[in-house]
């Protein structure tokens, strides 16, 4: 029996057989792999996950789902982190790291960001989030999906999203769409920003008021020659600039 869902938590449990099947199969997991599965709740996923693994981690912060988990896995098949996923160590997982969830989608903006922050130590990551915020993950530019969490997330990751899975297969339903993405960290050729603080202070501020020209809305931080050295025109809308033009935006703006 599903335990009751609890709203503060973002807890709808996956209940449909095929659409955990295929999540399950798009993960692909081998059995030397090392994932970590965020947000296991009841364990629809969990389970067969850990029976295609030599070994699962996972992070749950309701304490009677990490507590149920706990009494149906020995410790040796699946370590039970009972904790924050907002502010868990995933560095303390050993590495390369593979991460999955169905991800509370309450917390799902600042979660990507924290989870993006290890993606030195991570091949790969499987997520179910809600559709919109999928769309605006991997948005381009001059759409209105793409913005700083576009920016931000294609900076770092490659992303595709693979399929959709309507409210119909969970309990209790949600009201929105979800879908499957999987995101696997750029190389190391990569383009880097110089100051990745400053780059991340560029974007946040471009997209506060995304209607506005660059040159009012980054006025605090990028000079007028700052846009000339990047070769960027400063009448232009947030929107517009690629990740590409936001990094060379950050470079040439001055310290500070
Ligand atoms: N994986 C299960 C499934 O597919 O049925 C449950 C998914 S449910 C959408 C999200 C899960 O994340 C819940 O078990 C919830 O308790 C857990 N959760 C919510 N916030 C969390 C957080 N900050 N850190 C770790 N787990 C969290």
């Amino acid at each position: 029996m599903l335990p009751v869902p609890k709203k503060r938590l973002g807890q709808h449990f996956l209940t449909d057989r095929h659409y955990i099947d295929r999540i399950v199969a798009a993960i692909a997991p081998q059995r030397a792999d090392h994932l970590v599965e965020i947000g296991p709740g009841p364990g629809a996923l969990t389970t067969p996950l850990a029976d295609k693994l030599d070994h699962l981690h996972v992070v749950e912060l309701d304490r009677e789902l990490a507590t149920a988990l706990r009494e149906r896995h020995a410790p040796s098949a699946v370590s039970v982190h009972e904790s924050d996923a907002l502010v868990f160590d995933f560095a303390s997982l050993p590495a390369p790291l593979r991460v999955t969830g169905n991800l509370p989608y309450n917390v799902s903006t600042p979660l990507l960001f924290h989870i993006a922050s290890f993606a030195d130590r991570i091949v790969d990551c499987t997520f179910m989030l809600q559709k919109e915020v999928v769309d605006r993950m991997v948005a381009e530019p001059d759409s209105a999906d793409y913005g700083r969490l576009s920016v931000m997330l294609q900076y770092r990751f490659q992303m595709r999203r693979l399929f959709l899975v309507p409210p119909g297969a969970f309990h209790p339903p949600p009201k929105v769409d979800s879908a499957i993405v999987r995101m696997v960290p750029l190389g190391a050729d990569r383009l880097g920003a110089q100051d990745e603080a400053r780059f991340g202070a560029v974007v946040q501020a471009a997209f506060g008021q995304r209607r506005k020209m660059l040159r009012n809305t980054l006025k605090a931080l990028v000079t007028a020659e700052a846009f000339d050295r990047a070769g960027i025109d400063s009448q232009r809308r947030a929107e517009t600039l690629s990740v590409a033009e936001f990094v060379a935006l950050s470079d040439s703006a001055p310290p500070g």
